[in-house]
């Protein structure tokens, strides 16, 4: 349960930051999601609203925003973003060998995209 684990700690952030802002309630959740986490939108979002019961962050809604993969070549230096081939289905791709766009070699290395970040939160301030 890949997403699981990944919706689980976006909650936990979620929870602590709205605990250490005096937050009633938590209305959203802006997420980057890298392109190599390999985690489905559609799975985060249904695991989210599940980890977030009975939490400030209930009822929250999960905005995804997809950052591409980066990659580094040891054959002819490239360093940028992934490109996915668009030759093949996109569910496909995504478990393709990571060539790399410029000399088309495969001794490449996953340099970003690999994370997950919570870029900010939407909530609601207890009056004081
Ligand atoms: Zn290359």
């Amino acid at each position: 349960m890949h997403e699981f684990s990944a919706a689980l700690s976006i909650v936990e952030t979620a929870v602590q930051a709205a605990k250490e802002n005096n937050v009633s309630k938590v209305k959203a959740v802006n997420v980057e999601v890298g392109e190599f986490t390999f985690l489905v939108p559609e799975q985060l979002e249904f695991n989210f609203e599940i980890a977030s019961r009975n939490s400030v962050v209930e009822g929250a809604k999960l905005q995804i925003t997809k950052k591409k993969g980066a990659l580094k070549c040891d054959d002819c230096g490239f360093e940028g973003e992934s490109q996915v081939d668009t030759d093949i289905p996109s569910q496909i791709a995504v478990f393709s060998p990571m060539k790399c766009p410029k000399c088309k070699g495969s001794s490449t290395e996953i340099i970003g995209g690999k994370e997950f970040i919570i870029t900010n939160i939407l909530a609601e301030v207890t009056p004081a």
